[in-house]
Parts: structure tokens; C-alpha cells; sequence
């Protein structure tokens, strides 16, 4: 740390990302992107696109705002673009929370959220999973300050249903429920639905996962459009210009391709059910999962220890040092031949044993 860093920082520890490693070629089943390019329909970007390039974006995005709007029937006042949505969720932590206004997740659940409340001096508390990693919804109803919730939730990828979800927001009209569905095309059920009916309810979606487009940085927020005013207030005191010239023409092309989007994340369920079904075959406790990635664990062998294992033989799976899931790896959904490599490593390795 150099002696001119902010005071105010003294304390942060940033988020730390799964490893991208460049040392060699992994088998990588550790950070949850897609193993399927995007839609081939991204190669209509062309030279005037880049030509274009010279000017800035539209700050509102609204040809893609209004794409997605169409796609999820909503309207375009009620959808807010950010790059990624990390920015998304880190505008909607400083728009809304603070030291009096605090907010609560759970214990097991994105890394990110602990980090976003360091950074903007917000207060927070946790809200322990039960003992088999649910959600305890009565907690998130009856808290009285705003809550965030992963659903389903990461890194156990376990869902709650849309009534569960309703129940949570309705239970206290006057504070804030902000629901990240960076996972929900693989099973779950999204809470956009809802957001005509709560004026407390923000749902943040992500292109990074079931889009495949985690390299061009697009997420979302959809909500009431006094929310969504908000969110643009901070966007607008930050970075105007968020999202790039080539990534909201590769949004609107994604959109536009809905037969390729959900061929593959039913791909993704079919791998997800043959991978957790040969797990528990190998002798593995595997959480129900509605995401595209598993929490794994096996008696005979560590999380560490396995995901140590694993990646001397070439496959990134990652593990996380969290007393309470300390014993799981987590394993990203990847293509059949993918899975077929981690199985045969996992087999290998306990066979060694
Ligand atoms: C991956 C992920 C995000 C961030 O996605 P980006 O759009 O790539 O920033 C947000 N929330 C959760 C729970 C995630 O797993």
C-alpha cells in the first residue's frame, strides 16, 4: 500500500476472483462461464461498428434497453444496462445502503456483497443458511432492513421458488429486496414477473453465464422506474458511459437469438443432471442445484485437498475456505467431454487414495 492511499480504505480487502490462469491450458470448471461461444449472430458486427467505435456509446443504451424490456415484457423506463453486473449491484449497494440504511445477505452466498459494503461504508448483517445450506426465509421476512439475495444462491446453487421469493417482498413493503439472478436461466425462477407489483423489489440479471458473454461485461437491473431513476443518479455521477459500443450491439444480437440461448442452457441442466448423478454414484453429497455449477463433497477427501488435486492434473474446479462449505468443491457445468475429464480425474485421484 503506498503512503498516499486513502484513510478510508485502510480496511478493504477487495474481492478476490476465481483464477484466470495463464500458465497453461486448464480444463476450467472454476469461475462459471458458459463452455459454448456466444451466438454466432455476433458475427454481424462489422467494419462500421468499429469505424463507429470513434464516437461514445449511447449513455442509455437504449436500443439494448429496449431489446431486453421487449424480451422480458416490461417496460424500457423499468431496465437499467451496466457493464457486468458487479457494476450493476455495486450501484444499487451505493444508491440505497448505507451506515443508518443497513442491508443483510446470507452467510454462504456471493463474496462480493461483504466487499460492495466496505467500499461504501454500508452496514450489514448476516443471515445464516440452515443447516442444509436453504435459505432461511423467515429471517429475510421478518429483518427490517433491506436484504440481498442470490437466487439461487452461490456458491450452493440451491433456488428459492417464485412464491418464496414473493413472500420475502411483500413481508415488508418499506424496505428493499434486491434479488441476483446471475443464475436463474438454468432452472430458476426469475422475479421480474414481480416487479410491476413491488416498488421494493429489484432483480439484477447478468449476460455473463447463460449468454456466454462474461468477456464483453453486460448486466442488468429491473425494477420500478423511480428505482431504476436512482441507480441512473449514481451511473451518472460515476462513468456515463458504462457500456461499450461492440457490447451493446452483442447484447441486442444475443437477445435476438433465443433458440441458440435456450438450446444451451438446457444443455446445461441435461450436464448438470449427468455430472451430479455420477458424482453421488463416486460417493459425493451434492447440493440441489438449479444453477450451472455443483457443490460437491466426498468423506474420503478434503475440498482443498481435491481441488489441489484436481488442478495438477489440469482442471480448475474452485474451493473456497469458508468454514462451513470448507469440505465442497465447486464444480462449474461444462461441456459432456469436459465432465468426462474431471470424472475420470476424480475417480483416479480417489482410487489413489
Ligand atoms: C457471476 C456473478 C455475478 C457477476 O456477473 P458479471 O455480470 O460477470 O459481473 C453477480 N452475482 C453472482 C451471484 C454471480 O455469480
Amino acid at each position: 500500500m503506498s503512503k498516499f492511499f486513502s484513510e478510508k480504505y485502510k480496511n478493504l480487502i477487495p474481492y478476490i476472483p476465481g483464477e484466470q490462469p495463464r500458465d497453461k491450458r486448464y480444463v476450467k470448471l472454476n469461475t462459471n462461464e458458459s463452455p459454448f461461444p456466444p451466438s454466432s449472430l455476433l458475427q454481424q458486427i462489422n467494419t462500421t461498428d468499429f469505424a463507429d467505435l470513434r464516437l461514445y456509446p449511447d449513455p442509455e443504451n437504449t436500443a439494448l434497453a429496449k431489446a431486453y424490456a421487449d424480451y422480458l415484457q416490461v417496460g424500457e423506463e423499468n431496465i437499467f444496462v451496466g457493464n457486468g453486473s458487479d457494476e450493476v449491484l455495486g450501484f444499487v449497494f451505493s444508491a440505497f445502503f448505507d451506515l443508518n440504511n443497513k442491508v443483510a445477505f446470507a452467510d454462504i452466498t456471493y463474496g462480493f456483497y461483504p466487499v460492495y459494503c466496505d467500499l461504501f461504508g454500508i452496514d450489514y448483517s448476516l443471515i445464516p443458511l440452515n443447516q442444509d445450506f436453504s435459505l432461511n426465509k423467515e429471517a429475510f421476512c421478518n429483518i427490517k432492513c433491506g436484504v440481498v439475495i442470490a437466487n439461487p444462491n452461490a456458491p450452493t446453487g440451491i433456488a428459492l421458488n417464485l412464491s418464496e421469493i414473493e413472500e420475502i417482498v411483500k413481508s415488508k413493503l418499506d424496505r428493499l429486496v434486491v434479488v441476483d439472478e446471475a443464475y436463474v436461466d438454468f432452472g430458476g425462477e426469475s422475479a421480474v414477473k414481480l416487479i410491476k407489483k413491488y416498488s421494493n423489489l429489484i432483480v439484477c440479471q447478468t449476460f455473463s453465464k447463460s449468454r456466454s458473454l462474461a468477456g464483453a461485461r453486460l448486466g442488468f437491473a429491473i425494477a420500478d422506474k423511480e428505482l431504476i431513476k436512482d441507480i441512473k443518479a449514481i451511473k451518472y455521477s460515476f462513468n456515463s458511459y458504462n457500456v461499450n459500443r461492440l457490447t451493446e450491439k452483442m447484447g441486442i444480437l444475443s437477445i435476438s437469438d433465443q433458440q441458440y440461448f435456450s438450446k444451451n442452457c438446457s444443455t446445461i441442466i441435461e450436464n448438470r443432471d449427468y455430472l451430479t448423478n455420477m458424482l453421488i454414484g463416486m460417493g459425493f453429497d451434492v447440493l440441489d442445484s438449479k444453477a450451472n455449477f455443483v457443490m460437491a463433497k466426498n468423506d474420503l477427501i478434503g475440498g482443498k485437498e481435491l481441488y489441489l488435486q484436481l488442478k495438477s492434473r489440469g482442471i480448475l474446479v474452485r474451493h473456497f475456505g469458508k468454514d462451513r462449505i470448507k469440505d465442497y468443491i465447486r464444480i462449474t457445468i461444462g461441456a459432456k467431454a469436459e465432465i468426462d475429464l474431471l470424472l475420470s480425474a476424480i475417480k483416479n485421484i480417489l482410487e489413489e487414495l
